[in-house]
């Protein structure tokens, strides 16, 4: 277990010491639409690690409620993703489609309770009383049907007598809740489509606020851990628990971050459509970000848990660089693989004063690895190196060989060029040298200094194999579509060589080839007669540095979403204190302390408004929202921590509102006015004399007796708009609370 506890560990700790439950039981509930990616890693290991933290279960759950587009081969591909990342689910796999003879039977114990009706109204006319997020919506006609013709039209349903779209089936929330998913939730839909497990049995499939809690009932799970974009879903998978007045215990819902990474899209949707236009050679082409893929690549679990754990469980989006993936393999392989030399674009060089053979013995892995082994390597007189190795005009810091400068040929002996022989464009075919007999590595007493050493390969014995390059599968840090492609992902270079031990002897299926990076056996193509080699990752990050002009230029006019590194990057140690101090102490929530920590001239300017006003959590909020904005947007601000302080001072003495504070903090961005003078000036005062107000009331009521009419006779959100029109009548300078009062009396009296 990581050494910090997220707030879900936290969660479900506080749970188990309160007796709530007995034992932990977690779920991985994916819908089997599509191979899973590293989003479902990240959920995998937060589902299976969780409970196998707190020696609870977790199961793994088909989510197949939508027959339409799921298919037996996602099924297989997700099974083979939690084993290969190293994970058992409990018991069987479980399918929500064998709980559907039960969701029928509790959809119609909804019915009964009055709580669901089937709704006959077209899809547009739903869709017009829904109404909007600042209107309520009303409730079909169709709503008052009795709970005998409901439960008569919705077996109906079932036995296939409707077509599609003709009837659904409703559950009775509340047509003006401000979350607009509790509008009277679709929960049953006729579908007249072939089910991948069901057949034909059924023609009514459950929608997934139907589906999911009560499928997580019926298991027994107790949390029920889901990405952040359910969040206004909770408040059904409540509703419906609830309603039904199950047995205790029940599950509850908890939201988490769901990742993101740069340069990398993640919706199976998408990925679907990468698969389906052939622009990958399938869910498991070496560059998707698939579980199946990275597999196919040589990632190790080890690599992929290594990144989820990194990462963290956080309650805000963010998005991750995709580097931190390519570190974590990059560190899980640097100490586990064998070393071995490999050239891809070979030009032959002959050794002139060489005669005959030798083997020499070189160790497959470093000395600092803890590691055995080592092969014999063939050394003769005509050899390959790589082609880039050599350069007759060096550059200027060009330290392999060159007409003057010799080179030692790795784990054997230091070569010099005598002649380069070129073809009629003038292209190097071949380099005549000269090797160094008491060069040898392990042995050199010639005393040549030599400024690096290069891969080679014995000609004769060198194996021919084929080595796929890959590159990430989009340029575009934040990819959109397929025009974002990078059209080099993929490099195939059909006669590279290895040294033969590689093919021969196999000393593993994962390499390390010397200077170039790290290789992987490919699970699929590789033969004995065509050798097949996916490249893993680089041996160092080849997009930190290596900018191309195309790539600045695109650098500066595409604007760029920001990468946040919040859940990304550990913090430093300072950072940390600073965090811990202000979760701890200054009881700032963890978002706040986190952007106020994490920047410098954030967490100094606040710690200056500290000093001059003790409210910390007012002074934090302005200062990582309103601060943060203007310090991004502008290097130089105009106004100082003093005075941010002074601001707050009025606020929390209720002489300004909230709202003409954030007008005088505007205000104060523009001139660097003193905020005091700014409200002084311009008489921004905050009303709170009832003496004062309640005249401006009472004029408010005498304008709208319809409106005062209808609040009489019930419709109690009215006050809502009573209270609207008196502070806008002040200019928003009359304080709320106060308003909210007086108008409430005045209302009732
Ligand atoms: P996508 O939107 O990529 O198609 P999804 O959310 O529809 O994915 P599901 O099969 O429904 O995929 O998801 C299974 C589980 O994996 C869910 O609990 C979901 O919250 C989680 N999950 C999916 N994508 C991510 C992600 N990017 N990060 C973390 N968890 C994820
Ligand atoms: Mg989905």
């Amino acid at each position: 277990m990581s050494e910090s506890k997220d707030f879900l560990r936290v969660i479900v700790e506080e749970d188990l010491k309160s007796g709530k439950y007995e034992k932990v039981v977690t779920r991985f509930p994916p819908e089997p639409n599509g191979f899973p990616h590293i989003g479902h890693a990240k959920s995998i290991c937060i589902n299976f690690g969780i409970a196998s933290d707190y020696k609870g279960l977790c199961n793994l759950r088909m989510d197949d409620t939508n027959p339409t587009t799921e298919e037996t081969k996602y099924v297989e591909a997700l099974k083979d993703a939690v084993q290969w990342l190293g994970f058992n689910w409990n018991d069987n796999v479980r399918y929500t489609s064998d709980y559907f003879p039960k969701l029928y039977n509790y959809a119609k114990e909804l019915i009964k309770k009055g709580k669901a009706y089937i709704d006959s109204a077209s899809e547009e006319e739903i869709r017009e009383l829904r109404g909007t997020v600042t209107q309520a919506g009303s409730r079909s006609k169709y709503a008052n049907r009795s709970i005998e013709e409901n439960l008569e039209l919705f077996e109906k349903m079932k036995n296939g007598e409707f077509k599609e779209g003709e009837h659904i089936l409703r559950a009775k929330i509340d047509m003006s809740s401000a979350n607009m998913q509790l509008r009277d939730p679709l929960l049953y839909r006729i579908r007249h489509s072939h089910h991948h497990r069901t057949g034909d049995e059924w023609c009514i499939y459950p929608m997934y606020d139907f589906a999911h809690c009560l499928s997580d009932y019926i298991e027994g799970i107790t949390h029920s851990i889901c990405t952040l974009e359910f969040e206004n879903n909770r408040a059904i998978y409540d509703w419906v628990l609830d309603t039904l007045e199950l047995e205790k215990p029940r599950p509850y819902q908890h939201e988490f971050a769901r990742l993101g990474i740069n340069y990398t899209v993640m919706s199976k949707r998408k990925l679907l459509e990468l698969v389906n236009t052939h622009r990958v050679s399938g869910w498991d082409d070496p560059r998707m970000p698939t579980i199946a893929g990275y597999k196919r690549r040589g990632y190790t679990p080890e690599s992929i848990l290594n990144f989820c754990d990194q990462i963290g469980i956080a309650k805000a989006n963010s998005m991750v660089d995709v580097s931190q993936l390519e570190f974590c393999i990059r560190d899980d392989l640097n100490t586990k693989v064998p070393r071995v030399l490999a050239v891809l674009d070979p030009i032959k060089v002959t050794i002139e004063n060489y005669e005959g053979s030798e083997e020499i013995n070189a160790p497959y892995y470093p000395y600092d690895v803890p590691k055995e082994g080592s092969r014999k390597v063939p050394f003769s007189k005509e050899l390959y190196i790589e082609r880039d190795d050599f350069s007759e005009n060096p550059p200027k810091g060009f330290y392999r060989l060159t007409p003057e400068q010799p080179v030692r040929l790795r784990h054997g002996y230091i070569i010099s060029c005598k002649e380069v022989i070129k073809d009629s464009n003038g292209n190097v075919t071949e380099i005549k040298a000269e090797y160094y007999p008491n060069s040898k590595s392990g042995s050199d007493t010639s005393g040549i200094k030599v400024k690096s050493a290069i891969q080679w390969v014995d000609a004769k014995s060198a194996r021919k194999i084929e080595v796929r390059l890959y590159d990430r599968l989009y340029s575009s840090e934040t990819p959109e579509n397929v025009e974002d492609l990078n059209p080099h992902s993929l490099t195939i270079i059909k006669d590279a060589l290895v040294e033969q031990a590689v093919i021969l002897e196999r000393p593993d299926e994962r390499f390390q080839f010397e200077r170039l990076g790290y290789f992987y056996t490919d699970p699929v193509d590789y033969t004995s007669e065509n050798p097949v080699f996916n490249k893993i990752v680089g041996l160092k990050d080849s997009w930190a540095k290596k900018k191309t002009p195309e790539k600045k230029a695109e650098a500066k006019t595409t604007p760029k979403k920001e990468v946040i590194h919040g859940e990304a990057e550990a913090m430093s140690e300072v950072q940390q204190i600073l965090f811990n101090k202000y979760t701890d102490e200054l009881k700032l929530n963890a978002e706040v302390s986190n952007i106020l920590a994490r920047d410098e001239k954030l967490s100094s300017f606040y710690e200056e408004a500290l000093q001059e006003l003790n409210s910390p959590v007012s002074l934090a909020n302005i200062v990582a929202n309103e601060v943060a904005k203007e310090l991004k947007e502008s290097t130089d601000i105009k106004f100082t921590a003093i005075q941010i302080a002074q601001l707050i001072k009025m606020l929390d003495e209720e002489t300004i509102s909230n709202k003409i504070a954030k007008q005088v903090f505007e205000e104060m961005a523009k001139s660097g006015e003193n905020p005091n003078k700014i409200v002084e000036d311009k008489g921004l005062v905050q009303i709170s004399d009832p003496a004062v107000i309640l005249p401006i009331i009472e004029d408010v009521i005498a304008k709208n007796p319809d409106n005062l009419e209808k609040f009489k006779s019930g419709n109690t959100k009215l006050s809502g708009f009573f209270v609207g029109q008196v502070l806008k009548a002040t200019g928003g300078k009359a304080n709320p609370k106060v308003v909210n009062q007086l108008v409430a009396k005045a209302l009732n009296s």
